[in-house]
């Protein structure tokens, strides 16, 4: 372990994520929606793998850079896997080499799990990986467009590998995108995802993805039909492989049809909060309660709720540094860490400012909205829609965020009182079961049923 202390430029966090790529775009998938495939066009005529000197330069830096006990290396891609496993050997190594005596790592990677077996498995257990696996629900959800370089679904892979995980009793969340083919399924996903998977992580990322009108004058061409959807128009996705995709930037004013509709967001997220609120406090972990309590509570643990960003970077396999994971395109580029120090380009003017905007570019109308404290205008690479008074700078999402902090609004007050008094969150479930006793006591079985669903009680609460 070395002990070298860094002068820390000013204005540098005192912690950060950094998510590293060390086969950049690379994947063994082509999955329809996945917008990095494309960024694979930023390093033409490379091999696409972190070099052994980088990768210890990587390390070294990271945790130079880190002024708080725990860190997190974390592995993304493309597929971080197709590195090989001696790779992530060689990275647990350099961790011992370099942390300091007080430093704790948690080694953390996001994978498509297709390539896990026992051996893989084996590795993460025995050095505490926390693994994401990337499943988008039950099968004919995840193969819709979870599909590998032939087209084919990939849903008997992913198993396999989850159950590797499974029998070596590896730590493991979820991560499933919400897009057209399962965001109107809430419930069954999130209990396909905690009864049959085991789940007790899991991660929500809702699709989005822009096109620029050009491109569905292209997909129109092909007799392709554009409708007019809420908030603004949604065109047949003009392509559904990397290899006809051009590269992806965040800009674009039309949404693709396999992406998510806002207020169909606000509903899923509804659906899932209603089942876990009532059975899972305190056993399943969803970011997005979390993020919210956290909120209550005054806490913000996610860059896309929090008033400002800027701690969650993307590190590319030659050492490009960017400024999110969401926006490695040229423009955003800070710098390469084999010719300044990672701590200096993230305390860099541009990027503090990069993270300040996601604040300052607030239109009025998240300014005086009730639930900012929650929200905080959401993703800057999500706002691209007007506000109903016609300023530009609203989140696409927004219509699906209000529903969503409203509905969980006062189970999030009770929860958070719980906290504040040194209780458990987990008490809301006893203390709704006797709400909702109490509200249906007296109703008849034809009578509509208390909730305000609209069906009939036998058919809702009511029914035996
Ligand atoms: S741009 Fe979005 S994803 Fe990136 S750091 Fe900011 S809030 Fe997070
Ligand atoms: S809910 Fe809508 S208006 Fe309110 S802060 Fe979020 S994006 Fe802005």
């Amino acid at each position: 372990m070395t002990t070298d202390l860094l002068t820390l430029p000013p204005n540098a966090p005192p912690a950060f994520h950094l998510l590293a790529k060390p086969t950049g775009a690379v994947c063994n998938l082509d999955c329809s929606y996945c917008f990095f495939l494309s960024k694979e066009m930023l390093y033409p005529g490379s091999r696409f793998r972190m070099a052994d000197d980088l990768l210890e330069l990587y390390i070294k830096q990271l945790l130079e850079a880190h002024q708080v006990p725990e860190v997190n290396v974390a592995w993304q891609g493309g597929e971080p896997t197709l590195m090989g496993l001696d790779f992530f050997r060689r990275s647990v190594e350099l961790v011992e080499k370099h942390r300091r005596p007080d430093q704790q790592v948690l080694h953390t990677i996001q994978t498509n799990g297709t390539q896990i077996d026992d051996e893989w498995a084996a590795f993460f257990k025995q050095h505490n990986f926390l693994v994401g696996l990337s499943v988008d629900g039950p099968r004919e959800m995840h193969d819709a467009y979870r599909v590998n370089k032939g087209g084919s679904g990939t849903f008997d892979q992913v198993m396999r590998g989850l159950h590797a995980l499974r029998r070596h009793e590896v730590d493991f969340n979820i991560l499933c995108t919400l897009n057209a083919a399962n965001a109107d399924h809430p419930v069954e996903v999130y209990r396909f995802f905690r009864d049959e998977l085991g789940a007790q992580f899991i991660q929500f990322i809702p699709i989005i993805e822009r096109v620029e009108p050009e491109q569905v004058d292209a997909a129109l061409a092909t007799g392709a039909k554009l409708y007019a959807g809420e908030p603004g128009p949604i065109a047949p996705a003009p392509w559904s492989s990397w290899h006809d995709r051009p590269l992806y930037t965040q800009t674009g004013t039309v949404v693709t049809d396999r992406s998510i509709q806002p207020e169909q967001f606000g509903r899923f997220l509804m659906g899932v909060f209603d089942e876990w609120v009532r059975r899972d406090v305190g056993t399943v972990y969803v970011q997005m309660f979390d993020v919210t309590l956290g909120a209550h509570v005054g806490q913000y643990t996610l860059c896309i709720h929090s008033p400002t960003c800027g701690n969650a970077l993307a590190l590319e396999h030659n050492g490009d540094l960017y400024s999110c994971d969401h926006f490695v395109e040229p423009d955003y580029l800070l710098g390469n860490i084999q010719d300044r120090h990672m701590i200096e380009l993230i305390a860099s003017p541009q990027q503090r400012q990069f993270g300040q905007d996601k604040m300052d570019t607030l239109p009025r109308y998240c300014r005086e909205c009730d639930v900012r404290f929650a929200c905080h205008g959401g993703c800057p690479k999500d706002r691209f829609i007007s506000t109903p008074d016609g300023e530009p700078g609203l989140n696409y999402l927004c219509a699906g965020f209000k529903l969503f902090f409203h509905h969980v609004d006062a189970p999030m007050r009770e929860m958070a009182n719980l906290l504040r008094q040194g209780r458990y969150a987990d008490e809301i479930m006893g203390v709704l079961a006797q709400q909702e006793k109490a509200l249906f006591a007296h109703a008849g079985r034809n009578d509509p049923c208390p909730c305000g669903s609209g069906r009939k009680f036998k058919h809702c609460h009511g029914r035996k």
